[in-house]
């Protein structure tokens, strides 16, 4: 099986504070409507784990970091090995996930093998139908816990398209994230228009007002653009 549909040889955008590969598997479990990545999604791995080393092999000592993107990393299998074997070559590995794999990043996480994490909190339950076509909100409260009680590095980030997400869902999402004990930043990313989408949605009509959203809701809110 090859997983990755991709690799970005060269990022300073992705790894926080460090020069990085990113690896986008192929493939998610959530078909997101606002997915900008079908192409990855649907498509299927052409890469596979021997590449994927031998690449990093020629950029020991010009990295630092690889980032595990998609797609959807913790559907991989050989998940655990393939971040075994990143690692026994020295670098630092990120995590993007859609955060429906606990169990995964539990593993992944009891192991050491994961030095930061970039979690989707996609919606709640209430809208989750609307937004994926696949999980459950509860499935992100799993891997929340596990990252809290890991101490591992990890930041919760929100795509925002204003027509699918509203002002008072990201407020209440914003507060269980405080009630949880949640001390990073809410990182909310907007939705990236002009691009091909998985399902087709009407433009936006406004954008997120993070002002607003801070009289509501004490924990830092940021905007992070794709
Ligand atoms: S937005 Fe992320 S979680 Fe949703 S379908 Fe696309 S890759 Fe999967």
């Amino acid at each position: 099986m090859k997983p990755l549909y991709d690799i970005t040889p060269f990022t300073l955008l992705d790894y926080p504070d460090l020069p990085a590969a990113i690896f986008w598997f192929a493939g998610c479990n959530l078909r997101c409507s606002y997915c900008y990545n079908p192409e990855i999604v649907l498509g299927r791995g052409k890469i596979g784990e021997d590449d994927a080393l031998a690449f990093l092999a020629t950029r020991i000592g010009l990295l630092e970091g690889v980032v595990l993107s998609g797609g959807e990393c913790t559907l991989y299998p050989r998940l655990l090995p393939f971040c075994r074997a990143i690692k026994e070559m020295g670098f630092k590995l990120k995590i993007d996930t859609n955060a429906m794999r606990p169990d995964v990043l539990k593993a992944l996480a009891d192991e050491h093998l994961i030095d930061t994490v970039a979690l989707d909190y996609k919606t709640t339950q209430e809208h989750w139908d609307e937004l994926c076509a696949g999980g459950e909100e509860a499935l992100f409260w799993d891997s929340f816990e596990h990252l809290q009680q890991s101490g591992i590095a990890f930041e919760v980030r929100t795509t925002v398209h204003t027509g699918l997400i509203d002002e008072a869902t990201l407020i209440q999402m914003g507060r269980k994230l405080e009630s949880a004990g949640y001390k990073g930043v809410y990182a909310l990313q907007s939705f990236a228009t002009g691009c091909e989408t998985l399902k087709p949605i009407a433009a936006e009509n406004h954008s997120v007002c993070i002002e607003r959203l801070q009289l509501h809701v004490k924990l830092p809110i940021i905007h992070r653009s794709l």
